[in-house]
């Protein structure tokens, strides 16, 4: 008898302990986060219906100029659902400006506007695939070595015309600095001829994670590659509207910019 009152206290502290959600990461501009939630469960975030990994575990990012409260609702697969807001901190941005682009790339031409266009829709729709492996478990490094030349979020400023702010962290570097896979992912882009971001990489990390490099002057990866974290993927260059020799290093949620350096702190490598 004894045994089973002890059978049942143990019963419900682990299950009070298994339905507990906790969220872990940074909840702020350009964040990211990870949550836990019942096995099972159904994730709403910010009306984006999100498929938890196989142990439960969700991905939340927000962006460079998200609303200071989220809306995050889950659904247990008991039936019982619990709603949370989540507070959002803002974050002050830097003003960068870039002299010395090419003008015809600051104000392209029709064509070669109808081609960034088509550029951008690839990108957006291959940011809003996903893969549902975890491979951003890994956690992430710093994809090449090299003075940070631009950070995420600054408000930019090209040939003195105000445009969109930046959304990656810039690593200058000399031409042919190798350029590592930040996580274990899979090839999701692997394109030479962009207009503004030149010879370009993406690397799906499974549930909405991307990671995007840009600039190069060499691809080492193709469409489709499953890739391990420090594989080499590129090198550093100049190509599409670049300054000088850099790579772009971008990370994505979706279709939302994360700041890079955030991730690398959130997510650092196992
Ligand atoms: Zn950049």
């Amino acid at each position: 008898m004894r045994g089973a009152v002890l059978f049942a206290i143990l019963f419900v502290a682990n299950q009070a302990w298994a339905d507990e959600i906790v969220i872990t990461g940074r909840l702020e501009q350009g964040g990211v986060a990870v949550g836990i939630a019942p096995v099972g469960s159904k994730i709403i975030f910010n009306s984006r219906a999100l498929t938890p990994t196989g142990t439960g575990q969700f991905v939340l990012g927000f962006d460079r100029d998200a609303a200071t409260s989220a809306e995050l609702e889950i659904k247990r697969p008991d039936g019982t659902s619990e709603h949370r807001q989540l507070a959002i901190q803002p974050r002050k941005w830097a003003i960068e400006r870039v002299k010395g682009l090419p003008q015809a790339l600051v104000t392209p031409d029709p064509a070669t506007e109808a081609r960034i266009a088509a550029d951008n829709k690839l990108m957006a729709a291959v940011r809003e695939r996903t893969e549902a492996v975890p491979f951003y478990e890994s956690g992430f490094i710093r994809p090449a070595e090299g003075r940070i030349s631009g950070v995420f979020g600054s408000q930019r400023i090209l040939n003195g015309v105000p445009r969109a702010p930046h959304v990656g962290l810039d690593i200058a570097g000399p031409v042919g600095t190798p350029i590592h896979a930040a996580a274990d992912g899979i090839v999701s882009l692997a394109k030479a001829d962009m207009v503004l971001t030149g010879q370009s990489v993406v690397i799906e990390h499974g549930f909405g994670l991307d990671t995007v490099y840009i600039h190069m002057s060499a691809i080492r990866v193709s469409d489709g590659q499953r890739v391990k974290q420090g594989d080499v993927i590129g090198a550093i260059g100049q190509s599409g509207r670049a300054n000088g020799p850099h790579l772009h290093f971008g990370v994505t949620w979706f279709n939302t910019r994360l700041d890079p350096e955030t991730v690398l702190a959130v997510l650092p490598a196992k």
